[in-house]
Parts: structure tokens; sequence; C-alpha cells
């Protein structure tokens, strides 16, 4: 890494300390599958990296779950979000003024009600980056906190260092299985049924009132306690 790479780097991650978020990872967009396929080519084209930041969930919050979201989860995963589009948003900042060209992503802003996607996937990006690996349940999981995290993006065509996919996977852990109502997450990761997931979301959001499509059952699942039962493996 040369020294301005180095010095832009710091600064970033300075942002993000003063952001209250907890990661900070680069992938190289070009190694992403259907990352970015919200946004036009002309437009994801521009953009070489992806910048992604993490907030960790709190447990206490996701200790208050039973058997699907509640309104002190429903505020929390909302002002996450915040949190995330703020570092987010001075990240981008910061890269516009030393002159490079910056897009931030929203962290939940779902432009594809089908497929449920957003502008780009924070998780294949975050993978990329090397934070984490796609879990059992659809979602990253980190070797810190597992899927107790939110996340954000920022594209960017800032020439940073890009990091590579971590080769720990799931492992023998099958915790988020039993826990999910709707019966979407399977053994394998390529197996979970979105829409049964969305059906369920969509049924919580009129029963209890939520304004967001959340559940968070397989989050409070898949804690960084699990750490230990993961590990290594060749299918992902
Ligand atoms: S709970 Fe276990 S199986 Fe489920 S996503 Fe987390 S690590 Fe993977
Ligand atoms: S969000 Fe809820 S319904 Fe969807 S996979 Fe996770 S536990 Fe199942």
């Amino acid at each position: 890494m040369g020294h301005d790479q180095l010095d832009i780097r710091n600064r970033l991650d300075e942002i993000r300390r003063e952001s209250s978020l907890d990661l900070l990872g680069v992938a190289d967009t070009g190694r992403a599958s259907w990352g970015c396929q919200e946004l036009s080519s002309a437009v994801s084209e521009r953009f070489s990296r992806a910048i992604v930041v993490v907030a960790r969930v709190s447990p206490s919050v996701l200790g208050t779950l039973v058997d699907g979201p509640n309104l002190l989860y429903y505020h929390h995963y909302r002002q996450l979000n915040f949190q995330l589009d703020r570092g987010a948003l001075r990240i981008a900042q910061e890269i516009e003024r030393i002159g490079y060209a910056a897009l931030p992503i929203a962290a939940s802003q779902v432009v594809d009600w089908a497929t449920m996607r957003g502008h780009v996937s924070h998780r294949e990006m975050a993978h990329l980056a090397g934070l984490g690996w796609r879990g059992r349940n659809n979602l990253l999981i980190t070797g810190q906190w597992g899927a107790q995290v939110r996340l954000a993006t920022v594209l960017t065509n800032l020439p940073l260092d890009p990091g590579s996919p971590p080769s720990a996977g799931c492992g023998d852990c099958q915790l988020c299985l039993s826990a999910c109502p709707a019966g979407a997450i399977k053994r394998e990761p390529q197996e979970f049924d979105r829409e049964a997931c969305y059906q369920k979301l969509k049924e919580f959001s009129k029963a209890r009132r939520m304004g967001q499509y959340i559940c968070g059952l397989c989050v409070k699942a898949c804690s960084g306690s699990i750490q230990g039962r993961c590990g290594p493996t060749s299918k992902e």
C-alpha cells in the first residue's frame, strides 16, 4: 500500500470511528456477480471499488425478541440504518473532497420488491471485502458477531487495495434453521427460500404494525458465540 493510499485508508478508518461504526472493508466491484444489478452499467462501471461499513446490532435488543420483531428492535434497526447512512455520507464527502467519485448506497432501501434487492448487494460487497461469508440464513456472517451486523456501501473510484473473501463458512453450525418460523433456511445457503422469508416478513409487518419488513430471529440465533462451530468449508 503506497503512502498516499495508507493516508487515505487511515482517514477513512478515522471517519468510521467518529461515526461509531465497527468495521470497514474494501471490495473489488469487478468480482461481484450481481452486486450492482439495480444500477445502470453507465453508473456502476465508473466505480471499481466498494467501501463497506458495518454496525453491530445490540445483543440486548435482540435478546428481547421472542417470536418475531418488536418495537424495540424496529426502532434500533432504524437507528442503525441512520448511523450507517450518516457514516457512508461522511465517507463519500471525504472522497469527493480529495478529488474522486463516491456514491453512497442506503443501508436499507429496496428497489426491486420481487427479489428484495437494493441498488447493490451490501452482503456480496462485504464478502468480497473479506468481512464475512454468506450464511445459511442468506445474511453476511462475520467472524466477530455472526449475523448481528448491519451494512452500508459507498461505491468509489478511489484506488484502494481490496480485501479478499474469507475461506471460513458455517461449517457444522445449523443454529438458525430451527429459529426460522418460515422454514426458509436450508442446509445449503443457495437453497435459501427467499419467497417463504418474504411472506413471513410481510405477515409480521401487517400483524405487528412494523413500518418495515423485518424479523430478527435468524439474526438473534447467529451470534459471535457460534464462532467456534464455524469453520472452513469447501462449499461456500
Ligand atoms: S447460525 Fe450458524 S448456520 Fe446459521 S448462518 Fe449463523 S453460522 Fe451459519
Ligand atoms: S428473517 Fe425471519 S423468516 Fe426470514 S429467514 Fe430469517 S428467521 Fe426466517
